[in-house]
């Protein structure tokens, strides 16, 4: 088509997937060496029980800061990262990370606060994933109680009986699940139950609507109440206004997980905002 439309539009058209390509290109070069360059970072986000009020753990969230290209989102490496098979090593490293630092935090505080560690869908897939985190929670010494994976709905439904049989091997030594962005990919109902996942993640772009999209309200209390229902804890992800937390409090999801709440931040910042905690 882009031939009938003249030089100028095609030429245009070519010139930005080469920009895109060189950049991903570029990314993918500095991906390679930045984890023992040291250029990754971990941020905590918290989550917030309604039920206890209290903070009862946290999200693990990697951050990049290349010397060059300074902030790098994890929307834009993440995909790289995978299609590039540098992903396994990345969420490894991060997984590490994560469970030495929330155990020192434990040991500090004298608090018993779960991290919650997201999957990639090529890890989980991986033949030694589940020996991975066994391995993992082994060299940190980490309760696998307090240690909780997140999938998405799309990276349990690519194998359903594969992922089933993994989530039971991990679930049996402690390990907790929960099912990440739900309502985003293609999910099927009945295999939530099989799952056996034990928290459900109502995805940030339901939370936000709420204040805009009056079909918003009747999706988050359709899948709060799908979650009690199977017996799962709800985090509401994304809340960012009052009026969202109100909603969510009234329709009595347990956890809350937002920018009104906190933001993901560094381990010593963390530690800053738990002092202002009750
Ligand atoms: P996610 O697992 O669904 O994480 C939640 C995302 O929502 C985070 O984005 C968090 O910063 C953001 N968020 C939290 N509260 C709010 C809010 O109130 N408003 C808004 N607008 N956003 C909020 P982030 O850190 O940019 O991460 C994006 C995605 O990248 C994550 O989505 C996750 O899928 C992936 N990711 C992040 N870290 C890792 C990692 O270590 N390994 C893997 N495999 N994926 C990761
Ligand atoms: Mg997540
Ligand atoms: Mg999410
Ligand atoms: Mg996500």
């Amino acid at each position: 088509r882009s031939k009938h439309r003249g030089d100028g539009g095609y030429t245009l058209f070519n010139a930005n997937i080469e920009k895109k390509n060189l950049r991903r290109t570029s990314l993918e070069d500095k991906l390679r060496g930045a984890v023992t360059a040291g250029h990754f970072l971990v941020y905590y986000q918290p989550q917030y029980s309604l039920e206890q009020k209290r903070v009862t753990g946290f999200e693990a969230l990697i951050r990049w800061n290349d010397p060059q290209e300074g902030w790098i989102s994890p929307g834009e490496f993440i995909p790289i990262a995978e299609s590039s098979g540098l992903i396994s090593a990345i969420d490894t490293w991060t997984l590490r990370q994560a469970l030495g630092t929330i155990n020192t935090l434990n040991r500090e505080t004298g608090k018993q606060y779960t991290i919650s560690v997201n999957v990639s869908a090529l890890q989980f897939r991986e033949e030694g994933f589940v020996e991975s985190i066994l391995a993992a929670l082994n060299a940190t010494s980490f309760p696998p109680e307090l240690l909780e994976l997140e999938i998405t709905e799309s990276t349990a439904m690519q194998n359903v009986s594969a992922a089933i049989a993994k989530i039971e091997e991990l679930s049996k030594r402690g390990v907790c699940f929960a099912v990440d962005d739900f309502g985003t990919g293609y999910s099927s109902l009945s295999y939530l139950n099989r799952l056996k996942a034990d928290t459900l993640k109502i995805d940030s772009s339901f939370i936000q609507e709420l204040d805009t999209v009056p079909e918003a309200a009747a999706v988050v209390t359709s899948v709060i109440a799908l979650g009690k229902n199977l017996g799962m804890r709800i985090i509401a992800e994304g809340v960012e206004t009052e009026a969202q937390l109100e909603f969510i409090q009234k329709h009595s999801c347990s956890i809350i997980q937002g920018y009104l709440f906190g933001r993901p931040m560094p381990f010593e910042e963390l530690k800053e905002f738990l002092k202002h905690e009750a």
